[in-house]
C-alpha cells in the first residue's frame, strides 16, 4: 500500500486543485477509518454527510456485491426492478408522488429547478428564491442557486433567473418572490451555511407563503435529509411538506445516487424526453440506497440520533460553559455546530491530531456529522478528545486542564454520571479495533455467501 507521502505526490502532479485534502485515508468501518500509516480516526464527518449508517455496513456491502454481481447498468430504457422499489419506497417515506433518479446533489437539484421552471412555463415563471449562505452544488445554476459569493466568483456571467431572501426572514423572501417566480428552495438545515436550523416559523410561514402566491416549495435536502435530523426527511421536523425535494449524499452510503421525490401536484411535470441521466437509478445504485433505507429502518436510527444527538449537543454545551472561546451549539438530530470566536480550521487541526475527524464551515463552526449509528463509547470517546482539543486550543497546559477537571467534576456531579472515558492514544486505539482484512471484505463475494437476489 501507498504512503501518505506518496500518494500526496502524485496528486501534486496529476490531481487539479480544486480540493486541499488532508489525510490519505485507506479503510473504513463503521466509525473508524485508518490512514496510509495505520493510524485510527473517529470519523465525525462521515464523508459530509454521506456515511450516514457507517462505513462498508455489512448490509449494504453485501447488497452491493450482490447487485454487481448480477446486474449493475441496463439505462432508462428498460425497466429496473430496484429503481421502482426504491421510488415507492422513497415517496413512503414522504410527499407520496413520484421520484426522479440521478447521481449527485447538484444534479438532484438542476431536477429541482428544471421541473419549477416546466411547471411555471406556461404562466411565464421561471424564477427561483434562494436563501443567503444556502448551498445547492457546483453546476453553473446550482451554483447561481447557491446563496454564497464565493461559489459564484469568477464564472459569471451566472444563469440568470436567481433572486436571494434572508434565511429565517420570511419578509425578505415576500420581498424577493415576484410575478415571475417559479419556486422558492430551502435547507431545513443549512450545512454549509454554519449549521442554521430554519426556525419553525419561517418554515411554516415559507409554506403558507407559496401556497398563497402559487409557487413551488422546494426542499434541499441533500445534507439534512436521510436521517441525518432524527427525520428521514429534515422538513419533518417542521411538520411542513413542500412540493418536492433534493436527496442525495447519505442515500447510497457512498454509491453515487441522487434524487428528487415530488408530492403528486408535480409528479407528472416532467413527461418524456424533459429530463435525462444515463446513470440515474441504475440497478446497482438503487441497491444501495434500498439497503441504506432498511439499516436506517432496522438498526432504529431515527430515534437513536434525535436521542444522541440531545446528548451529544448537552455535553458540547457544558464544554461552551467551560472554555471561554467556545460560543454556541446548534443543530438538529446529529447535524451538529459548534460555534467559536475566531477560525475554527485551528481547532479541527487539532482535534484530526488527536483523531477526531470534523470539519470546518462558514469560517467559526465546527461541523459534526457523524455516522449515526455511531456508539454510546465512540461519542463519550469523541466528546473527551473535543474537551482535550479545546483545552489545548486555549493554550492550557494538561496538568492544568485536569485540576480544573477535577474541580469541576467535585462541582458538577452530572459530568461524572456521563462516564467519560478515558481517552487513548491513537496507537492503543487501533489496537482495540477490529480492523476489516482484505478477505473478509471480499467474503460476500463468494457464491456460497451470496445472498438471495
Ligand atoms: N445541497 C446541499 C445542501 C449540500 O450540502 C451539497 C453538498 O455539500 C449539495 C447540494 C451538492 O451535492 P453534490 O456535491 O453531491 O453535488
Amino acid at each position: 500500500m501507498m504512503t501518505t507521502e506518496q500518494i500526496t505526490s502524485l496528486y501534486e502532479k496529476h490531481v487539479i486543485p480544486t480540493y486541499l485534502p488532508r489525510l490519505a485515508l485507506v479503510r473504513g468501518k463503521g466509525t473508524k477509518v485508518w490512514d496510509a500509516e495505520g493510524k485510527v480516526y473517529l470519523d465525525f464527518l462521515a464523508g459530509i454527510s454521506v456515511l450516514n449508517v457507517g462505513h462498508s455496513h455489512p448490509y449494504v456491502l453485501e447488497a452491493i456485491q450482490a447487485q454487481a454481481a448480477q446486474l449493475v447498468h441496463v439505462s432508462n430504457i428498460f425497466y429496473n426492478e430496484n429503481q421502482a422499489l426504491l421510488a415507492e419506497k422513497l415517496a413512503s417515506l414522504a410527499l407520496g408522488g413520484k421520484c426522479f433518479f440521478c447521481n449527485s446533489g447538484a444534479e438532484a437539484n438542476e431536477a429541482l429547478i428544471k421541473l419549477a421552471r416546466l411547471w411555471g412555463h406556461d404562466a411565464g415563471k421561471y424564477g427561483v428564491v434562494t436563501m443567503r449562505n444556502s448551498f445547492h452544488g457546483r453546476t453553473l445554476a446550482t451554483a447561481a442557486a447557491t446563496g454564497q459569493e464565493k461559489v459564484q466568483k469568477g464564472f459569471d456571467p451566472m444563469p440568470e433567473g436567481f433572486s436571494l431572501a434572508d434565511f429565517n426572514d420570511l419578509g425578505s423572501v415576500e420581498s424577493a418572490v415576484t410575478e415571475k417566480t417559479a419556486a422558492v428552495l430551502v435547507e431545513a438545515v443549512q450545512g454549509e451555511g454554519g449549521v442554521v436550523p430554519a426556525e419553525p416559523e419561517f418554515f411554516k410561514g415559507l409554506r403558507a407563503l407559496c401556497d398563497e402566491r402559487e409557487i413551488l416549495m422546494l426542499c434541499d435536502e441533500v445534507q439534512c435529509g436521510m436521517g441525518r435530523t432524527g427525520r428521514w426527511f429534515g422538513f419533518q421536523n417542521y411538520d411542513v411538506e413542500p412540493d418536492a425535494c433534493s436527496l442525495a449524499k447519505a442515500l447510497g452510503a457512498g454509491y453515487p445516487i441522487g434524487a428528487i421525490v415530488t408530492a403528486p401536484k408535480v409528479a407528472d411535470v416532467f413527461q418524456p424526453g424533459k429530463h435525462a441521466s444515463t446513470f440515474g437509478g441504475t440497478p446497482l445504485a438503487c441497491a444501495a440506497a434500498l439497503a441504506v433505507l432498511k439499516v436506517i429502518e432496522l438498526e432504529g436510527l431515527l430515534r437513536k440520533t434525535k436521542n444522541n444527538g440531545r446528548l451529544f449537543v448537552e455535553e458540547l454545551r457544558k464544554l461552551v460553559d467551560k472554555y471561554e472561546r467556545l460560543v454556541d451549539v446548534r443543530g438538529a438530530g446529529l447535524m451538529v455546530g459548534l460555534v467559536v470566536d475566531g477560525e475554527a480550521r485551528p481547532l479541527v487541526d487539532i482535534l484530526m491530531e488527536m483523531g477526531l475527524i470534523t470539519l470546518d464551515t462558514a469560517g467559526n463552526v465546527v461541523r459534526f456529522l457523524p455516522p449515526l449509528n455511531v456508539s454510546d463509547a465512540e461519542l463519550e470517546e469523541a466528546l473527551e478528545i473535543i474537551d482535550e482539543a479545546c483545552a489545548e486550543w486555549h493554550g492550557i497546559a494538561p496538568a492544568e486542564e485536569e485540576e480544573r477537571d477535577e474541580q469541576e467534576d467535585t462541582e458538577d456531579p452530572q459530568i461524572e454520571a456521563v462516564g467519560l472515558l478515558e481517552p487513548s492514544e491513537p496507537g492503543e486505539r487501533e489496537g482495540d479495533l477490529d480492523i476489516p482484512s482484505d478477505d473478509e471484505l471480499a467474503v460476500a463475494t463468494d457464491e456460497e455467501n451470496m445472498p438471495e437476489v
